[in-house]
């Protein structure tokens, strides 16, 4: 059986760090199993998804290196949906209601009074059609609920009924059925929650693993009931811990807060949001992986914390810097064309720079610097001043080779007597008009000697 993963947003919003963990999480295992990843969308809220939404999420996905074999909406299936429900109703595991919110509001607080778990009493099914016919006649539409296998023969006498899976992440889980409402599957207009669409579709796409947030735990046991009632196998489950914040606030797509789009803009390499989405929460330490390849050989579902993954984002612009230094010049060529930085001192310049850089879109600035010089001219006392004529005039002459930097500066120690940060400081700010930088050793070269007397204050 080809191993077949889904992640499956809901289009409402931008995807965050958090939805990207999800994501990742389905792709490497895909990955590692050689399987399907499919894209869908659970747009069965129609108010509320947007197509800018789902293709903002595929662009996200493709920025992180996922790329889906298969792209599924569900606002398009849903004659699939209807026909499932007609089979649920004819097996008679699908029933009406007709209860407003205040009215099952008002029966839980009467359940909770009496000691009974909060859960719906089923008094739809003992409706006659009499009231049947009133609700109608009132206007009222029914909504449908799912009638869990939690009984031996009289459903308003629910048992125990233990639901078991084993659990890719958390091991051995039980849910157990008699502690839940029947879930509603339909709402009065018609519209579909998100769990029957999800069952149907997990069927009909041969999804074998379903990964997902830990949030959904509850949901696996009903819907595992769900798979059975419409004959069908269900999938193995995973569900990782979710991400929060260092105070343990949770992600939520609304607030934009660590949004891929977001991160992107601040100019996060795409691994580096990759390595901490997937890793941190692990017993894997969160280090800068370059690969998606490298990324899924250390990815263990099972490894996985089952507390919250909290996560410092200041952790994502340490990783970027580790990713961009070490970043080979062949994997940054064609951005940094992009940039406007090319031929063939290209190379060299970004060896030199890339060191010092916190997102690779600092490194044009770099590039004006060796190329134009400073971008305002530094001011000298007297003395410095002084000295830099000095040492620009004991600059070695052409060829000149990759000990250049060694030799004038040597020159100039002998000549002034200055040395440590009284000769370097004046030097780079002449040089550059900036008090830090990329080794001036490495820059020297790429000004060239005419480049570098230019500079001479
Ligand atoms: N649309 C659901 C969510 O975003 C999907 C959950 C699932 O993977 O089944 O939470």
């Amino acid at each position: 059986m080809t191993v077949t993963v889904r992640f499956a947003p809901s289009p409402t919003g931008r995807i965050h760090i958090g939805n990207a963990r999800t994501a990742l999480f389905n792709w490497l295992f895909a990955m590692k199993n050689k399987g399907r990843f499919i894209q869908r969308f659970d747009d069965t809220d129609i108010a509320r998804s947007k197509q800018e939404f789902s293709d903002a999420i595929l662009y996200d996905l493709h920025w992180l290196g996922i790329f889906p074999d298969a792209t599924e909406y569900q606002s398009r299936r849903f004659d699939v949906y209807d026909a499932a429900v007609e089979r649920l109703k004819a097996a008679g595991v699908l029933y009406a209601c007709y209860e407003t919110p205040e009215e099952l509001d008002l029966r839980r607080k009467v359940r909770r009074t009496r000691g009974l778990p909060p859960v719906y009493g089923r008094e739809a099914l003992t409706l006659t059609q009499e009231q049947v016919a009133e609700y109608h006649a009132d206007g009222r539409r029914p909504h449908w609920r799912f009638l869990l296998p939690n009984f031996a023969g009289d459903p308003q006498q629910p048992e125990r009924t233990e639901i078991h899976w084993d659990d890719l992440v958390r091991g051995e889980e039980t849910v157990d059925l008699a502690s839940l409402s029947d879930p509603v599957l339909v709402r009065e207009d018609g519209t579909y929650l998100y769990t029957l669409p999800s069952v149907v579709d997990d069927i009909e796409m041969g999804v074998s693993h379903v990964i997902r947030g830990d949030d959904h735990v509850t949901n696996t046991g009903v819907q595992i009931a769900l798979f059975q009632a419409l004959g069908a196998a269900p999938p193995v489950f995973g569900h990782h811990n979710l991400l929060t914040t260092a105070s343990g606030e949770g992600l939520s797509k609304r607030s934009g807060a660590l949004s891929i789009e977001s991160l992107r803009e601040d100019g996060i390499e795409p691994m580096a949001v990759a390595s901490l989405a997937v890793l941190v929460g692990t017993s894997e330490n969160v280090a800068a992986v370059t690969t998606m390849s490298e990324l899924a050989e250390r990815f263990d579902p099972a490894a996985t914390s089952k507390s919250a993954a909290k996560f410092d984002p200041d952790e994502l612009f340490v990783l970027n810097r580790t990713l961009l230094h070490h970043m080979p010049f062949a994997e940054a060529r064609d951005r940094l064309i992009v940039l406007g930085i090319s031929g063939d001192r290209a190379e060299a310049f970004w060896l030199a720079v890339r060191g010092n850089l916190d997102k690779l879109a600092d490194a044009p600035k770099w590039w004006r610097v060796l190329r134009e010089g400073p971008g305002e001219a530094p001011e000298f006392s007297d003395d410095d001043l002084g000295f830099l004529r000095q040492a620009f005039d004991l600059l070695p002459e052409e060829p000149w080779g990759a000990t250049v930097w060694r030799e004038w500066t040597d020159r100039i120690k002998e000549a002034t007597g200055r040395k440590g940060k009284a000769l370097f400081m004046p030097l780079r700010l002449a040089l550059t008009g900036l008090p830090s930088g990329p080794e001036l050793a490495d820059l020297l070269p790429l000004m060239g000697r005419e480049g570098t007397l230019a500079r001479r204050p």
